[in-house]
């Protein structure tokens, strides 16, 4: 297979690839300071040998983008805006309530495929947002986080030879776990500023061997939220090609101006064929905790459930326990969400209206685009780690996350940041 260097693979060799082998970390030198991490040791001639026979599944792959500029932003102290998790502590309900569920005593394995109370939350939950009546027993699998769901479903689905669309600005870990299963990634680039996608272009990617359509909606890293208008052309494709499609959803709950929260439950053939993930971590503000889960049709889940059952088991028992008391008891914080999300979006973006900055139009999720030409002419990694180093603000570069690296000068910041963090921020980024 031709190595591919990924944009975002660019940027780890760029950042760190003194973390993955002795060669790059010796060779880089210590003259840059973010490419170097003191914690790993050099390694000898000898084990770098070892590590090169082992002929890498992952050659392209170093350490991700989020690892780097969260371990840059620590390291030069700086407010970290670039990886996506909250800086404010979690409902304290939660946290009592794990508290008591582990005092209960249920610290042993969970069933493999999740705590009963809590599949029938997300039943519960399910049919309240989206009118969608899952089973469970069956259509429902609990994960540790929507990063082994997606790892899971990726396998289920993706033989040797077979072709995956996704759509560029895309998650980091798709691409791997499809390579890992033998697949190919094809790659449909989406544009500033709305990002939408055009189907009659999907619709001209799919060949004889396409087998997954892989979607993300509120949409990381850009914030776009696909109409039903979206969810329909791809049912449309899914079901004229006997495709699979794979609905990452985690910021499900992240939608704005009280627009309705479109999903691919919403669409029964759609949902025939999918695999549709989302994350507690992101609705309940504990991403540490990693728990998430995978709706899927029974026949689906069987396979899932065949490899889940082997890559971790089950899942974290007390917060499966915890996240399914507060569904019971105060279901409506999920629905109230998009206007906590929303208060920070707008906070942000009214404290960066004196700035250079450009700002993208957000429709949900908690990240914010903007737009730095008027600043400064870096490439974005640059620009990035300058913004870190030299400001005291850390963001993410959006080229990583495309194949077709593209020049555009964005990046990304995440407000799902206490007030105060907002404010010194946007007092930072204001001056530039
Ligand atoms: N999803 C998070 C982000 O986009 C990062 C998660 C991770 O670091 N793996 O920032």
């Amino acid at each position: 297979m031709a190595v591919r260097v990924q944009g975002y693979v660019a940027a780890l060799l760029f950042f760190g690839a003194s973390q993955v082998t002795g060669i790059a970390c010796s060779a880089m030198g210590r003259s840059k300071p973010w490419a170097f991490r003191g914690s790993i040791r050099a390694q000898s001639a000898a084990e770098v040998g070892t590590i090169m026979e082992l002929h890498s599944k992952l050659p392209w792959v170093g350490t991700t983008i989020f690892s780097q500029m969260s371990q840059l932003a620590q390291q030069v102290g700086a407010l970290n805006l670039s990886q996506g998790f909250p800086d404010f502590p979690a409902d304290p309900r939660l946290l009592t309530a794990l508290n008591q569920q582990v005092l209960a005593g249920h610290n042993q394995y969970a069933p493999m495929i999740g705590v009963a109370q809590l599949r029938e939350q997300i039943a519960t939950l399910t049919a309240h947002c989206y009118q969608r009546v899952v089973d469970p027993e069956h259509e429902i699998t609990v994960t540790s986080g929507a990063t082994e769901a997606l790892f899971v479903a990726i396998q289920a689905l993706v033989r040797p030879g077979d072709e995956v669309i996704v759509f560029d600005p895309a998650y980091d870990s798709y691409e791997p776990a499809v390579a890992l299963a033998g697949g190919r990634t094809v790659h449909i680039q989406l544009d500033a500023p709305d990002f939408s996608v055009d189907w009659a272009e999907v619709a001209k990617a799919v060949t004889a061997r396409t087998r997954l359509i892989i979607v993300n909606s509120p949409h990381n890293p850009t914030g776009m939220v696909f109409s039903a208008a979206d969810f329909a052309a791809l049912e449309a494709l899914v079901v004229a090609h006997q495709l699979y499609c794979i609905s990452d959803e985690v910021y499900e709950h992240m939608v704005f101006s009280a627009a309705p929260r479109t999903s691919a439950h919403r669409f029964a053939a759609l949902a025939a064929r999918s695999f549709i993930v989302s994350s507690f971590g992101k609705t309940f503000h504990v991403t540490g905790w990693k728990l998430g889960y995978c709706v899927a049709p029974m026949a689906l889940s069987v396979e899932f459930r065949k490899i889940h059952q082997y890559v971790t088991f089950s899942s974290f028992t007390p917060a499966q326990y915890a996240i399914a008391q507060l569904l019971q008891h105060h279901g409506e914080l999920v629905d109230e969400l998009a206007g906590f999300y929303q208060a920070k979006r707008d906070l942000f973006r009214q404290l960066l209206a004196q700035s250079r900055l450009q700002l993208l139009p957000c429709a949900g999720t908690y990240f914010q685009l903007a737009d730095y030409s008027a600043i400064s002419e870096l490439d974005d990694i640059e620009f990035c780690r300058w913004l870190t180093i030299e400001h005291g603000v850390a963001a993410i570069p959006l080229s990583v996350f495309s194949h077709a690296k593209p020049s555009t000068k964005i990046v990304r910041f995440c407000f799902a940041k206490q007030q105060s963090t907002l404010q010194q921020a946007a007092e930072r980024l204001c001056l530039l």
